[in-house]
């Protein structure tokens, strides 16, 4: 039980910021403290002024009474101090990292010249048998305006209450009240150095929790954009050819498709070539089958290349067999284009003596072209330019038969 709270309590006063984060996280308290400072000092330079004239303007006018040298001079010295640390607030934030340390300096400097004014004030004030006010509120606005290190507030609190209270013992018009006023400030040290303990500790947590949110979100894009990669690698590799690396079946039906459709709102024609290898068996009996796929990678670069426009595609239909998709195409086109492949495949020379048609790997190719309307379907218009494959086939082979 004793163990929980002690371990509880000492959870309590832990700060878990990083070796790493420090100097980011401290980066950020300079820069508010900073910025806090100009504020500050901008407020007390007007309030200052204005309370000076004012004070001068009643000693003219006669209100005001009472010999108030030690409160002019404290307007004096706070004026110009204030303008003084403005400008030297302005020109550390101009580079803060640069002026890290300095910055540091500056606001510990700041802090403790307007707790040890604004005890002067109260001091001051003990002498008209006025209360401790300013001097309290000044460490309490310590304790909410600026962040500071655990250690340097209570640096900070420590030096200054001691000699507040030091001179209290000297200046405090009345006796009954000195005890009352030395606890009462010292109380408001202690909880304000609390408070200022537990913002610096909040300040912290929520660095740490903004920084682990970054973190996630930086990590969260990157698999985002990891899943995306992977995706668009699954899309090509789902339409592509493995062997040949140009556009597979799935592919070809998706194509097709669309630009069955184009060409009918067009009102265009779409041509389809249907390639088979003539007496590829044989040249795998014969040659092997790893020759067999290099036979058909070179039928389908040499196809690809020959294409003319970037709406025309080559597909490998399956096994030895390609498809051409050639939209906007007339048969009279079609039929030239069919011809130029089967003299480019020719051409390639790629021996093969077991076909009974050449010494050289050939293709059949059947064309077939038309107008797409509703009346025929995309299976309709693929089992035609087959069937013109197949005339092509029973006929001699390596020839383009027109359906
Ligand atoms: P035809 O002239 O009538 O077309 O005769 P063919 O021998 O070309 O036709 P058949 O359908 O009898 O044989 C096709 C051969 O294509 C059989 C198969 O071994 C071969 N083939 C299919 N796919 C591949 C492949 O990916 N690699 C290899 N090397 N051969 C394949
Ligand atoms: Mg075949
Ligand atoms: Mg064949």
């Amino acid at each position: 039980m004793l163990g929980y709270y002690l371990h509880k309590s000492k959870e309590l006063f832990q700060i878990k910021i990083q070796k790493c984060d420090r100097e980011d996280f401290l980066n950020g308290i300079h820069q508010l403290n900073a910025t806090r400072g100009k504020l500050i000092s901008t407020i007390f330079l007007i309030i200052e002024s204005f309370q000076l004239i004012a004070t001068i303007i009643m000693k003219k006018e006669g209100i005001f009474q009472k010999p108030n040298l030690y409160y002019e001079l404290m307007y004096l010295i706070m004026i110009p101090t204030m303008v003084i640390f403005l400008l030297l607030f302005h020109i550390m934030a101009k580079d803060l990292p640069k002026h890290v340390k300095g910055n540091i300096n500056l606001s510990i400097l700041f802090t403790i010249f307007v707790l040890c004014w604004c005890a002067g004030m109260s001091l001051l004030d003990q002498m008209s048998g006025g209360e401790v006010l300013i001097y309290m509120i000044s460490i309490i606005a310590v304790a909410v305006t600026p962040i500071f290190r655990p250690l340097f507030i209570v640096i900070i609190y420590l030096t200054v209450h001691t000699f507040f209270v030091y001179f209290l013992l000297s200046f405090h018009a009345s006796e009954d009240r000195l005890i009352g006023d030395v606890i009462k400030s010292t109380a408001i040290i202690i909880i304000s150095g609390a408070i200022a303990f537990m913002r610096y500790k909040n300040r912290a947590e929520d660095y740490i929790s903004k920084k682990l949110l970054r973190e996630s979100a930086v990590e969260l894009k990157r698999l985002n954009l990891e899943l995306e990669m992977a995706n668009h690698k699954l899309e090509v590799l789902s339409i592509t050819d493995g062997l040949t690396g140009i556009y597979n079946r799935f592919a070809f039906d998706m194509i097709l498709n669309k630009e069955w459709k184009q060409c009918r709102q067009q009102q265009q024609h779409i041509s389809l070539i249907m390639i088979d290898i003539d007496f590829f068996k044989a040249f795998n009996d014969n040659y092997g089958h790893q020759a067999g796929d290099v036979c058909l990678k070179r039928v389908a670069e040499v196809l690809s290349t020959g294409t003319e426009s970037d709406s025309d595609t080559v597909v490998r239909y399956g096994g030895e067999e390609f498809a051409i998709i050639l939209p906007a195409m007339e048969e009279e086109d079609a039929k030239a284009f069919a011809e130029r492949m089967r003299i480019s495949i020719e051409d390639m020379k790629i021996r093969h003596e077991h076909s009974d048609i050449s010494n050289y790997v050939t293709i059949s190719l059947g064309v077939h072209t038309m107008k797409p309307h509703e009346q025929v379907s995309i299976e309709e218009f693929i089992r035609t330019a087959d069937i013109a494959l197949y005339r092509a086939k029973k006929i001699s082979r390596n020839r383009v038969v027109v359906a």
